[in-house]
């Protein structure tokens, strides 16, 4: 089990980076949750899985988009054994279409985020003498879709960055690996539901089944949980040659 150790999980205030929180609670690692806002609701997500997990959990506001905001992060919640770089937006647009504002702002929350929270990470997982590092990263970490250019293009820099710092740390009991997840349903995915009906003319199930899990063999979404489970999977003893690589929790998309 993972008990004694802290996970630090970014954009975990909803869909998949609370399953993973949820799954490495359930392992017995006390938890940070994250996201940019400082609700009520934010702080009682950790107070239920504190009560759910018999582990501490807290919240920490910061906003993933600012550097400096990452590495207070991690220092406000006094370095941690186990990262989660999960925190991620999507837009949609033909490249030359392509919002400034909205490129700089999937840059620095889905690439440049994992860069500050690993930097400062990296010298408390070194003084504790162990340490995991997961990126969630995407199928479009690997292979790409038309309109998605700073998503598809974040997401392989943070393939990317994932192997150099396997690299960097593998004399060190510390591994850095990048799950790359197919079509989930979150609310990031139910978000681009209405845009993808207008742009196919479908109505949802139709954009579902065709256009969102076409790529998807399985036909199914993959599930929040499975996500968590294969975090839990790469912080355990099994794992610990796994390092610079990617596991794809994607219904068979990447084998197409
Ligand atoms: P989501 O919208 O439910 O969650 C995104 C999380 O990131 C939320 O907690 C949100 O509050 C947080 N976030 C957004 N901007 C932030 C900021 N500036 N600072 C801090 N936190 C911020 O979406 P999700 O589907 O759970 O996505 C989580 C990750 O999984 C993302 O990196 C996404 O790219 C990746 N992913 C999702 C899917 C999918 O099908 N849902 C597939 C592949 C990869």
């Amino acid at each position: 089990t993972l008990s004694g150790k802290t996970a630090i999980i970014t954009g975990s205030n909803s869909g998949i980076g609370l399953g993973i929180a949820r799954e490495i609670a359930r392992a017995g690692a006390a938890v940070v949750l994250n996201s940019f806002t400082d609700r009520k609701e934010d702080h009682a997500l950790a107070a239920e899985i504190a009560q759910e997990f018999g582990v501490e959990a807290r919240y920490i506001k910061a906003d993933m988009s600012k550097g400096a905001e990452c590495r207070d992060l991690i220092e406000q919640a006094g370095g941690c054994d186990i990262l989660v770089n999960n925190a991620g937006i999507q837009h949609v647009a033909p490249i030359d279409e392509f919002p400034v504002d909205k490129w700089d702002a999937i840059i620095a929350i889905n690439m440049n985020s994992a860069f500050h929270t690993i930097a400062a990470a990296l010298p408390h997982m070194r003084k504790r003498g162990w340490g995991r590092v997961v990126n969630i990263a995407s199928a479009h970490g690997l292979t790409a879709s038309p309109f998605k250019a700073a998503y598809v293009a974040a997401k392989h820099g943070v393939v990317g960055m994932t192997k150099t710092v396997a690299l960097e740390t593998a004399e060190e009991p510390i591994t850095c690996n990048a799950i790359c997840p197919g079509y989930v349903l979150t609310p990031l995915v139910e978000a681009q539901i209405p845009d993808t009906m207008e742009k196919y003319n479908m109505g949802r199930e139709e954009v579902i089944k065709k256009v969102m899990l076409e790529r998807q063999p399985s036909r199914e979404f993959a599930t929040v949980e499975q996500l968590g489970g294969t975090t839990v999977f790469l912080c355990s003893d099994a794992a610990a040659q796994i390092t610079g690589t990617t596991i794809s929790v994607d219904g068979g998309w990447t084998a197409l």
